[in-house]
């Protein structure tokens, strides 16, 4: 970590490892795109790489590729291994070793799909996945097994059958875009995929999940709001796992979804020695405020495949949301939550707060460690109403 991380101030790195480029192609997105870091030989001619690292690029290859934007990469440091953003994008060699507990479809999707991509595991709504690339791969990544194209899963999709099963399917009224980044599309096929669902009277409910406001601000393009706000409610999860993400070019990207009219969340990843701690958390959860972000789900990392390295224990996320709860706007705490294994869904862990509950009361702690106690309603006593009721018809005292 460096000391700035902990600063509520929004910083350009451009133009970093790039200082040769000029501006124009830097904000161009598809420059950025063209220009990604994805070979051994551009990242060590950028960065003092470690043998664990190497390895691990080497490794990268025929398991989930390594892919990382030049906005993006400005925020790696030079020497730290231990960089928080490196930990995220730069493979390491103890992703090739797979714990007992770990899984290549941790949150079981593969079983839940009705139709090739569209995951329908909950009463009213939908995770619909539309491609399998992304700006830049995150390693913990929890559909690992299908992004990026080289691993040995591919993603099915078959939009056309989607759309049917949706039709056919009257109680889903929410539907979650995701993939891959489904802002890597086009705003041509963009712009289609919304038509074709705002066409389904009842899906009332939109979301795209997207990490590419993060990884590649630029493609935030005035003409990709003005597209996206016609098909209000329109709603977006962007994910972000630590405060040095949240550079001035991200902070405006951000800006122009926000006067698109589109509310957005924050999905994070809890990952060890990137973001778990109070402070590290605190200071990523007031920055997305002051962006018009509010923080929404805290996740344990899933146990995918070559994580163990990523992975906390469950107890240090407690700890962390006991940390922001009444020392922090309510606003600024997201939802801790763990997807169940295999296909449970989500799951909400809180810290425990109702110490005792007995017939008639509970007892409650607060975030000071302050004890209160909170009765039942007391049953109205025979006769009480009675009395009342005469008093005010017959006025005496
Ligand atoms: C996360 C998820 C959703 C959306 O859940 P919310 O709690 O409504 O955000 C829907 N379907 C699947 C399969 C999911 O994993
Ligand atoms: S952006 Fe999302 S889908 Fe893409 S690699 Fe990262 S976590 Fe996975």
């Amino acid at each position: 970590m460096r000391a700035t991380d902990l600063d509520p101030t929004f910083i350009s790195h451009a133009p970093g490892y790039w200082a040769d480029e000029d501006t124009e192609k830097w904000s161009d997105y598809k420059w950025q795109l063209r220009n990604r870091v994805n070979t051994l030989s551009d990242l060590e001619s950028r960065i003092n790489l470690t043998d664990v690292e190497r390895a691990g690029v080497l490794l990268a290859g025929n398991k989930l590729a390594m892919s990382i934007t030049p906005h993006f990469f400005n925020l790696v440091d030079r020497d730290d291994p231990n960089c928080p953003i490196r930990r995220q994008i730069i493979p390491r060699i103890e992703e090739g070793w797979t714990a007992p507990e770990e899984l290549a479809d941790p949150c079981g999707e593969d079983s839940h799909m009705p139709v090739p991509g569209l995951v329908h595991r909950y009463p009213d709504r939908v995770l619909f996945l539309v491609t399998d690339r992304c700006a830049s791969y995150c390693r913990y990544c929890t559909r690992s097994r299908v992004v990026s194209g080289v691993g040995e899963q591919h993603l099915e999709m078959n939009w056309e059958a989607a759309f049917k099963y949706l039709e056919q399917h009257t109680e889903v009224r929410d539907v979650l875009l995701s993939g891959g980044d489904p802002l890597l599309l086009s705003d041509t096929i963009l712009d289609r995929l919304l038509t074709r669902l705002r066409s389904i009277p009842h899906i009332q409910f939109v979301r795209i999940g997207s990490r590419i406001p993060i990884f590649l601000p630029q493609r935030i393009t005035p003409e990709l709001c003005q597209m996206l706000r016609k098909h209000h409610p329109l709603f977006i999860s962007i994910h972000t796992n630590h405060p040095r993400e949240l550079t001035s070019e991200v902070r405006d990207g951000l800006g122009r979804l926000a006067d698109a009219g589109i509310p957005m969340g924050n999905q994070s990843v809890l990952l060890r020695g990137i973001n778990d701690s109070v402070e590290v958390q605190k200071a990523l959860v007031h920055k997305l405020l002051m962006c018009r972000v509010r923080p929404y789900y805290l996740y344990q990392c899933d146990l995918i495949t070559g994580s163990t390295h990523l992975r906390t224990s469950v107890a240090e996320g407690v700890e962390i949301i006991e940390g922001l709860r009444g020392h922090t706007t309510g606003y600024a705490i997201p939802q801790y939550v763990i997807d169940g294994p295999g296909g449970g869904g989500k799951i909400p862990i809180n810290p425990n707060y109702m110490i005792d509950s007995v017939p008639g009361k509970v007892t409650l702690r607060n975030y000071e460690g302050n004890l209160f106690e909170y009765p039942d309603p007391t049953p109205v006593p025979d006769g009480v109403m009675e009395k009342l009721h005469h008093r005010a018809l017959h006025g005496c005292s």
